[in-house]
């Protein structure tokens, strides 16, 4: 016997027939003597909707009202995805974040797990009882109040909750059949990978694949726990993430078995567009300025990623700082920026929402030369330009114009070798 924590995002659970197959899905699980506890997103696009309604109301909605309004969403699929398996024959009760056990701080919209306390869960259990767990919530343990955890977060719930109660495995059920070499929707052509590493998965996920959320990712790392992203509406062996150790165990019993899996130099390539880019110009070139500038975007939480400083123009001493930062945290950054303006002495700012961010990643880039050279090729090639660079280990990122995103991840793509033969299926959701 197992536990296993099911998690079934949005397009799982987009309507009345698919409330019922999963459930079917889950009581199979469960009947096969397996303990099951469950996590489920909102239906279909229902947070988009919800957000778009809290906007009609009003321009800039209170953080802690718009949080209770989304975690409205994956009340209802708890709910029905648990009447859905009564009439199969199980008995299943729903569970809200906060009756869970997920205890987050106060930070609406983001807030950060602070502890996980899953007795209820637990009883359930004992009772024989199916747990289903509303994603993406909690509760602020200072203030009480229900958070969210950000957009995609119910990945980052259901990881928690298999961690605090020592499940074997977190399966991801998601519209795709695992983690691919690129986003399906954008390159017809990705392979499903087998199996990937964490630090693979953290650099996919941060660079944009949104498969997984990132914090999941980190949180699965830190227990080492298995994750399995698996399709809801295929029977198919999804992408397992592992540890680096796990995956070689892994690697040498496929070999035993008579199949023989090297693993790939690149593990896949990933364009985001919801990135800006801010430019401070005219900075005077002395000691101590970049600090005042990202210490002001520290104090306002914005989140930054690129950074790259112009040399300076001999004749003014004065040089331009360039980041990229999430879209939504932009015009936050824009205002933190101006309110240190005197300050600092600075120009002016510049800002541009029309760049992707294009990464490869890899843990054969370590020990493989040339990766920069066919990667920058390609993109030549493609007619790519090139407007900022920034490498990890594994990983090599170039901003670019949105325009060209796809072509060049299709470019990058081919030119890694990683185009599959047929065609990758998307077996729902609208993708946004
Ligand atoms: P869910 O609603 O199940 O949480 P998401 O929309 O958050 O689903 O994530 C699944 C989607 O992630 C897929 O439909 C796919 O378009 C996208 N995606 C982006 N990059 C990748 C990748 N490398 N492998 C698989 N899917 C990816
Ligand atoms: N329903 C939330 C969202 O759309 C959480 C999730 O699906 O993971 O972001
Ligand atoms: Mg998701």
């Amino acid at each position: 016997m197992s536990l296993i924590v099911q998690k079934f995002g949005g397009s799982s659970v987009a309507d009345a027939d698919s409330i019922k197959r999963v459930a079917r899905r889950i009581v199979d699980t469960h009947l096969a003597g397996h303990e099951v506890v469950v996590v489920v997103s909102a239906m279909g696009d229902t947070t988009d909707d919800l957000i778009e309604l809290a906007e009609q109301v009003s321009p800039k909605p209170a953080a802690r009202e718009l949080d209770m309004l989304l975690t409205a969403g994956e009340r209802i699929s708890m709910a029905v995805l648990a009447m859905a398996i009564h009439d199969l024959g199980a008995e299943a009760r729903s569970y809200t974040g906060s009756q869970a056990g997920m205890i987050t701080d106060s930070a609406h919209g983001a807030a950060r797990i602070v502890e996980v306390t899953p007795g209820r869960i637990r009883s359930a259990l004992d009772d024989r009882a199916i747990p289903i767990v509303a994603g993406f919530q909690g509760v602020a343990r200072d203030t009480k109040d229900i958070t969210t955890l950000g957009r995609g977060g119910t990945d980052t719930t259901a990881v928690a909750l298999a961690v605090a109660l020592s499940a074997d495995v977190c399966e991801i059920y998601t519209d795709v059949d695992g983690v691919f070499t690129a986003d399906p929707r954008i390159v017809p052509r990705a392979r499903q990978l087998d199996s990937v590493t964490y630090e693979e998965m953290l650099e996919l996920a941060a660079a944009g694949a949104k498969v997984l959320h990132l914090r999941s990712v980190e949180y699965a790392r830190r227990f080492d726990l298995p994750v399995h992203v698996r399709s809801s509406f295929s029977a198919h062996e999804g992408t397992w993430v592992l540890s680096d150790r796990a995956l070689t165990d892994r690697i040498v019993r496929n070999a035993q078995g008579g199949s023989t899996v090297e693993q790939p130099i690149i593990s896949g390539t990933v364009a985001d567009t919801n990135d800006a880019k801010i430019t401070v110009v005219g900075v005077p070139d002395r000691p101590g300025e970049a600090a005042a500038i990202f210490t002001a975007l520290a104090d306002a939480n914005i989140n930054i990623d690129m950074i790259v400083q112009n040399v300076s123009a001999e004749a003014t001493g004065r040089t331009d700082v360039t980041f990229t930062c999430p879209q939504g945290s932009a015009a936050k950054a824009l205002a933190a920026l101006e309110a240190v303006r005197d300050a600092i002495g600075f120009a002016s700012l510049a800002f541009d929402d029309e760049i992707a961010k294009i990464s490869l990643v890899g843990a054969g880039m370590r020990s493989h030369p040339g990766v920069s050279a066919t990667f920058f090729s390609s993109l030549a090639e493609a007619g790519v330009n090139v407007e900022m660079i920034s490498t990890s280990e594994i990983r090599i990122s170039i901003v670019t114009r949105a325009a060209v995103a796809a072509e060049a991840v299709r470019a990058l793509h081919t030119a890694f070798g990683l185009d599959a033969d047929g065609e990758a299926v998307v077996y729902a959701g609208t993708g946004r």
